[in-house]
């Protein structure tokens, strides 16, 4: 953790700050160890403090022991001005995507003297980047989701609802050890499988259509997120073109992407396969994105990507193809940056 702040410290020296307020959950868990849903983080060259609610207070001494834990109650402006008053900051950093607009209001009105400057990508760009016990945590939450897929995709028969399938899925992977959701599992079948972002609802999975699956365990805070297409009974002739022409897009990127890349390089990997294939108007999302603590962070692997993709990174790739009233396509691995290649983490099974 130690390791984290002194990071950060150098970030926010170099731009000038003297001090910054951190209130996004996920920023606030990874530099602090505190996993209360409340709180906030002030942190500067000589000190580091988390402030919180009397219900989180005996939790945050045990989980932050390197922070000084300061109990806060109400509006920012009843405890603010006094928690900046025990530091020495005249140029304070926030960020910029983790208030409410309400919130920022009372920051402001709380402020006084101080200049307080929007920050963006601060922490998050630490948090791209692994170590050890983070991939530890990603690994063993990819082992959950994959062992739920084989466990249930077998199961899976004509006539089963899109919402019976979810709730199997979300079963076997709670019993297999994961936390809550890390998002909403998506069961996608027949034309509904044409949305990359579809719910799960009463529909009937039929013989010979496509059912896209996209699901995510999470252990120890970490995520993991999986894609997988399947067809019951018999395929027809679009779904085995559509098919394989998604999986040599994912394996070409998978082969071929490298530590400094940026993101658009590596999308454009798996773009041009089915650009050549005759689908690229069908493409219509990012290859992929970083996986840690959220489901979705940094790095970004698509069009207009400058981030450059590092070893020790953890991202998905996960090319797909749509078609409106049919259905589509979608496979999705997460896999870490390792001597600069991509050591695919997810093993969950396939269309050969
Ligand atoms: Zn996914
Ligand atoms: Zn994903």
């Amino acid at each position: 953790m130690n390791d984290r702040l002194e990071k950060l410290r150098r970030k926010i020296a170099s731009e000038g700050l003297d001090a910054i307020l951190i209130s996004q959950g996920e920023n606030r868990r990874y530099l602090s160890g505190f996993t209360g849903s409340a709180g906030f983080l002030l942190i500067s060259e000589k000190s580091a403090i988390l402030a919180t609610d009397f219900r989180y207070i005996e939790q945050a001494k045990n989980q932050a022991p390197d922070f000084d834990i300061a109990r806060i109650e109400g509006e920012m402006q009843k405890w603010f001005p006094e928690l900046i008053s025990s530091i020495e900051a005249k140029r304070i950093g926030f960020e910029a995507n983790g208030l409410s607009f309400a919130t920022h209001h009372q920051l402001m009105t709380a402020a006084g003297e101080k200049e307080l400057v929007p920050t963006e990508g601060f922490v998050e760009s630490l948090r791209a980047l692994k170590d050890d016990g983070e991939l530890e945590s990603i690994i063993r939450a990819v082992e959950i989701s994959d062992a739920a897929f084989n466990e249930v995709a077998s199961t899976i028969r004509p006539g089963m609802t899109e919402k019976e399938v979810a709730w199997e899925l979300e079963k076997s992977m709670r019993e297999k050890g994961s936390e809550s959701m890390p998002f909403e599992i998506i069961v996608a079948s027949g034309p509904n499988a044409a949305l990359a972002h579809h719910k799960p609802t009463e529909r009937a999975i039929l013989q010979s259509e496509p059912v896209v699956i996209d699901m995510g365990a999470r252990f120890e805070g970490y995520a993991s997120d999986l894609t997988r297409t399947i067809c019951l009974g018999n395929q027809d002739e679009v779904f085995g073109k559509i098919y394989h022409l998604v999986l040599r897009a994912q394996l070409a990127a998978i082969a071929a992407i490298e530590a400094g890349m940026s993101g658009e390089e590596a999308d454009s990997l798996a773009r041009t396969v089915i650009e050549q294939g005759g689908y690229g108007d069908n493409f219509g999302h990012g290859l992929g994105h970083g996986v840690g603590l959220a489901p979705h962070e940094q790095p970004r692997l698509g069009k207009g990507s400058k981030d450059i993709l590092t070893e020790g990174m953890v991202f998905t790739i996960e090319p797909g193809i749509y078609i409106s009233g049919w259905g589509g396509v979608r496979i999705e691995d997460t896999a870490v940056l390792e001597n600069g290649k991509t050591r695919v983490l997810s093993k969950a099974k396939k269309i050969d």
